[in-house]
């Protein structure tokens, strides 16, 4: 096929006397069919690794008991994966690089249940368009084998008979010789091996049945020998070594509920002692080696959030799925994949990480890093901000005595999950799909990607993305994400249980005078009472739809006993419930649905915001706030001035340090729960571009050439 497309000028619009030649618009051609395909070729095979883990697979389908993989120039000059699998039959040569042939299964059936892995038949022919492959290959009981060689999806010769032993023996070579681009961007680049050898000592732990080798070409040793153990545990100290595998522990996870979710999960985490530079994440889905972005951060996030010194994990983990709940949703080659029902798994397996890990932390001293529930509730009547502790308490249970706050989170929660297909109201689908479409991907780019630094001040974080900082205002950014969650979790909320249940009118009361405080306003108490009581009614009358849809739980006498929880890991502050149940009354549009979803929704998202603590910062000016108030000025007699001998310089100790303990509290939440929450979650809508939320401060290489001068 004529592959020379002609050459065509610019038309000129302004020309008076329009030449007819150049009227015709250029003439749209077939690409050359070896020209799809290698590109096609290129998208599945998009360097020597992946060819590499293609042949490895198709060894292990042939149930292949010893691998071995010859690498030369990472893999551009030569790839040769030798197995003793069950070999190719001498009349299935011909087709064998063909698109679209496969032993592996025939029916439409067989194609909707392994689709998950896509690209069916697909390997072997991609390799053939763009490099030189070499098929040895010899089945059971034959006394000599066949090598044929392909080009293109098509066998060149017929097969020609030679010595083989057991099984086949696939050789790629010259990769990429006719993409000049990437063959070049690939000399550039580090070298695949290290990618290659990573990548079998991940096989080698999950197969364990097989032995596994990889060598350097010219090189006397293999860099990996592994070699079949029945032991998983034993796999993984020969490829990992000793300092990993002894600092493992096993864990196990399954679900079998059709309404909720259905797995099998087992694998090895490592423990507090483990330290390295960063994750390990051996993930397999059904014998398939796989990526899941979801679940490794949220595995981080466990890790930071119970061992920040052993933040950077070893993961192996093996889940069995029914195969139609797998989807491949990124790249064919990457296998990033997405479950059904992938929040509850993936909640499923947080919770046995992070009990795993605190039981095997207890015989240790262990720094706890959050602040027990039960010390988050006041319980100093002259502190301003703790009127609430009468009802907030969170039910106190036997393990919320001493233990972890995140297990006491847990404990506290019951688990609510509505089997009941709300999600499929229309008014929700359009709210979360506004999200998507107002996303903004640079700025989604800058929350999934940047280092979080430092807060700057009391709303303002410092990151670093690239080579530029910016300052990211956490309280816009923490609405939004809970905002957000709202939305997602919708009618599938696990819920914090009061121990007391609050009244509303109560509730609202303390909202208003709150209001007053702030505004200087002063409507009377009556009036203030008349709202409360209006307002409580028209809660209650909503109360069926909070509950089910929203988690909050008010019983026919109106009183609050349940909150949503709307980021695991994380308690909102219980102070700013009052705002919370104004707003209901006052804020939420009622009449229209989709307005009425969107209204609480942002409600819950600002009582779960990373507001700053009430208390005010006493790393700054805050401070004056904690010194006492000499008992002369004061003339109520209040405890505050009850020192007789206070000087002015004298600080409130005791409220000192619990504002102390909330503004680090959140710092720290900030940095381990909402960044990485982010990362995961967040969808940045564009207003946010120009709003304020994010500042750029500095470009780091122009303040390297600063630097640079002076
Ligand atoms: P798929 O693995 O999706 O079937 P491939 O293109 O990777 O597609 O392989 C095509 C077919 O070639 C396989 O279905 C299998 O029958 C055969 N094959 C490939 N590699 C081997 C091997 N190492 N041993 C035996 N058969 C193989
Ligand atoms: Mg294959």
């Amino acid at each position: 096929m004529d592959m020379e497309i002609e050459s065509c000028e610019p038309i000129d619009m302004e020309e008076s006397t329009p030449n007819p030649a150049h009227r015709e618009p250029p003439s749209i051609r077939r690409l050359d069919e070896a020209v799809v395909n290698r590109i096609a070729a290129g998208e599945v095979i998009q360097r020597p690794v992946s060819a590499v883990k293609e042949l490895i697979e198709n060894s292990i389908d042939a149930g292949s008991t010893s691998i071995s993989v010859l690498v030369k120039d990472g893999g551009l000059k030569l790839i040769q994966v030798s197995d003793d699998g069950h070999g190719i039959r001498y009349e299935d040569l011909p087709i064998l690089c063909e698109r679209h042939t496969t032993s592996k299964l025939s029916k439409f059936e067989d194609l909707l249940s392994i689709k998950s892995m896509g690209f069916r038949g697909e390997a072997l022919a991609s390799m053939t368009y763009v490099g030189h492959v070499t098929v040895t290959t010899i089945t059971k009981g034959q006394l000599h084998g066949y090598r044929a060689t392909y080009k293109d999806g098509v066998m060149e010769n017929e097969p020609k008979a030679c010595a083989a032993v057991k099984g086949t023996q696939i050789m790629i070579e010259n990769l990429f010789y006719n993409m000049a681009a990437r063959r070049k961007s690939l000399q550039n680049s580090a070298d695949d091996y290290p990618k290659i050898v990573d990548l079998i000592c991940r096989f080698a732990i999950h197969h364990t049945n097989v032995n596994f080798s990889c060598r350097k070409h010219g090189a006397a040793r293999a860099d990996v020998n592994s070699v079949a153990t029945s032991s998983r545990l034993d796999a993984i100290r020969s490829v990992y070594g000793v300092s990993v595998a002894q600092n493992l522990l096993s864990i196990e996870a399954s679900d079998d509920d059709p309404s909720n979710s259905v797995f099998e999960m087992d694998g090895f985490i490592s423990n507090s002692n483990y330290a390295a530079k960063k994750i390990t994440m051996v993930l397999f889905i059904n014998d398939r080696l796989v990526e899941c972005g979801a679940l490794k951060r949220a595995i981080e996030i466990i890790y930071a959030a119970t061992l920040p010194k052993a933040s950077k994990p070893f993961i192996y983990m093996s889940i069995k799925l029914p195969p139609e709940h797998i989807d491949v949703n990124v790249h064919p080659t990457k296998r990033e994949v997405s479950l059904l029902n992938q929040e509850v798994i993936i909640e499923k397996i947080q919770s046995v990480l992070e009990s795993k890990l605190r039981n095997s932390n207890e015989s240790r001293t262990f720094q706890e890093q959050k602040v027990p529930v039960r010390k988050m509730v006041r319980t100093d009547s002259q502190d301003p901000a703790g009127r609430l502790h009468a009802y907030l308490q969170v039910k106190p249970s036997s393990q919320l005595q001493g233990t972890s706050s995140l297990a006491s989170v847990r404990s506290s929660i019951r688990q609510r999950r509505n089997p009941r297909e709300t999600a499929d109201l229309t008014s929700i689908q359009e709210l979360t799909r506004e999200i998507d479409s107002s996303c903004h991907s640079e700025l989604l780019d800058i929350v999934g990607n940047c280092s979080y630094i430092g807060m700057a001040d009391d709303v303002f974080a410092l990151l670093q993305h690239n080579t530029h900082l910016y300052l990211a205002n956490v309280v816009n950014l923490s609405k939004e994400l809970m905002y957000q969650q709202v939305l997602r979790r919708f009618a599938h909320f696990s819920a914090i249980q009061l121990s007391d249940p609050a009244p509303l009118p109560d509730l609202i009361m303390l909202a208003l005078k709150e209001q007053d405080l702030d505004s200087e306003g002063n409507e009377n108490d009556d009036l203030k009472e008349k709202i409360a009581e209006m307002n409580t009614e028209l809660i209650k009358q909503r109360a069926e739809m909070l509950e089910e849809y929203f988690g909050i739980y008010v019983d026919q006498n109106g009183n609050l006993s349940r909150l949503p929880i709307v980021l695991d890991q994380y308690t909102p502050d219980m102070d700013r419930v009052p705002e919370l149940i104004l707003c209901l009354g006052n804020d939420v549009n009622w009449d229209d649905e989709k307005i009425c979803f969107q209204t609480i929704a942002a409600a819950i998202g600002n009582f779960y915001a990373f507001n700053p603590p009430l208390l005010p910062n006493p790393s700054g000016d805050g401070l004056q706030f904690y010194k006492k108030v000499p008992s002369t000025t004061s003339e109520d007699g209040n405890a505050s001035g009850s020192a007789d001998d206070s000087k002015e310089e004298e600080i409130e100790q005791e409220l000192l340090s619990e504002a102390e303990s909330a503004w680090s509290q959140r710092e720290w939440s900030i940095q381990h729960v909402l960044f990485p929450s982010m990362r995961l979650f967040l969808k940045p809508p564009t207003s946010m571009a120009t709003n304020g939320t994010f500042v750029k401060v500095a470009s780091l290489e122009k303040l390297y050439k600063i630097f640079e001068r002076c």
